[in-house]
């Protein structure tokens, strides 16, 4: 079989047994190289192999292989390596300790990379991170293995030029990409078939579920200050007064539902991921509409506005970002209550870094979207959310 077609059929059995790795299967690219010995990947979905090693290996190992390379591009291992400073003479064990962590998620019967370790060479049990296999494990002698710089992020001399477009191999733009996908895959398939490896099922959680929060809260939020302005929905779910049916002349008002005002302030001035601001206004956008709000319908204070001017834009994606500061957020704040008709809910989106009125300045519902790490308190009268995103899970998985 050509190499190609050896590769093909190895890409379609990864893909196969493991469906969920998909996105991220289809995104390697394959560089026949001899100088790699075997088989070595770098950080760009780049696999080199040799064309001479691998012709006798059956499709199953060339596609655990893949799978492997995967694994170790998913889960950051070649960052991670540089957050412990690894050092040349330690990269084997390295090596030998992500392999391990990556191991552990094989489906039985489904063979080994070759040479790799797996948690009983190491001497501990399974399910651990690479850091505590390689801080905590014994050292192997016999076999050693070199996965490439995707493994450990050292150069190799095999190793091509970072891409510089998409057909070089994959940008750091397009792994996160292919990174939320998978995860989002892996979490889908446990729903359906209960059968996401635990490793790989972790890692999915740790990437996916800050996002999944700050979301559900925002939903949350938006829907209860909807839901109260338009008396659409009765959250009390008590019984209605038995008093009114002996009453039955008296025509009771009947609550009238009307579309909420609402008002976003937009704290320009700040210094906010623009990725995470985008995320959070489509998200605003798209909670609105299906309260029945459209976005053109609300009135958009940024500081850099004049005071009580208000931008009115179809949707947010049309909301110019770009912004001098200025105005401090107090301004906005106190805009967006004046204007008439006063707003029911406000938005205030922003880093949290500004001054806040010291009280409640009218008795709409103010809530505050705030972008970011960490952002500072906020004062009581304010509800809060935080957008905030871990994107590989780091935090987690040192505080494990
Ligand atoms: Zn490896």
């Amino acid at each position: 079989m050509k190499r190609e077609d050896r590769i093909s059929a190895a890409r379609l059995w990864a893909a196969y047994n493991y469906p969920y790795l998909a996105s991220a299967l289809f995104a390697l690219r394959f560089v026949a190289d001899e100088k790699v010995g075997r088989i070595a990947g770098d950080e760009y979905f780049r696999v080199y192999i040799s064309d001479e090693v691998s012709r006798g290996w059956p499709v199953e190992l060339i596609g655990v292989e893949m799978i492997h390379q995967v694994g170790h591009l998913l889960r950051g291992h070649a960052l991670r390596a540089r957050e412990i400073d690894l050092q040349e003479s330690d990269l084997f064990r390295w090596v030998d300790a992500v392999d391990a962590e990556l191991n552990d998620d094989l489906q039985e019967g489904h063979p080994l990379p070759k040479d790799s370790a797996c948690h009983e060479d190491l001497g501990l049990p399974d399910s651990l991170f690479g850091e505590e296999y390689f801080f905590m494990g014994s050292t192997r002698t016999r076999n050693h293995r070199d996965c490439g710089s995707s493994a450990h992020g050292n150069p190799r001399p095999w190793d091509e030029t970072a891409p510089e477009r998409s057909t070089d191999g994959v940008t750091a733009e397009e792994k996160e990409l292919i990174k939320r996908r998978v995860a989002s895959d892996a979490l889908t398939h446990q729903r359906n078939h209960g059968s996401t490896p635990l490793g790989i099922l972790r890692w999915a959680n740790s990437l996916l579920a800050p996002k999944v929060d700050w979301r559900s809260e925002l939903g949350a939020n938006l829907r209860r200050g909807i839901a109260e302005i338009a008396g659409a929905v009765d959250y009390s779910y008590g019984r209605p007064n038995r008093r009114y049916s002996f009453i039955p002349k008296v025509v009771l008002p009947s609550l009238r539902s009307r579309t909420p005002e609402v008002s976003i302030v937009l704290d320009t001035s700040a210094s906010m991921s623009e990725e995470l601001l985008g995320e959070a206004l489509s998200e605003i956008d798209g909670l609105l509409s299906t309260g029945g709000i459209r976005f053109e319908s609300v009135r958009v204070f940024t500081c850099d506005s004049e005071v009580g001017s208000a931008q009115r834009v179809r949707s947010a994606s049309e909301l110019r970002l770009v912004g001098g500061g200025g105005t401090d957020l107090n301004q906005g704040i106190l805009a967006a209550v004046r204007t008439r008709p006063s707003p029911d809910l406000v938005l205030v989106v922003t880093d949290g870094w500004t001054s806040w009125p010291q009280s409640q300045p009218d008795r709409n519902r103010f809530v505050a979207v705030l972008i970011g790490e960490d952002p500072p308190s906020t004062p009581d009268w304010l509800q809060r959310v935080v957008v905030s995103e871990n994107l590989d899970g780091r935090a987690k998985r040192k505080s494990k």
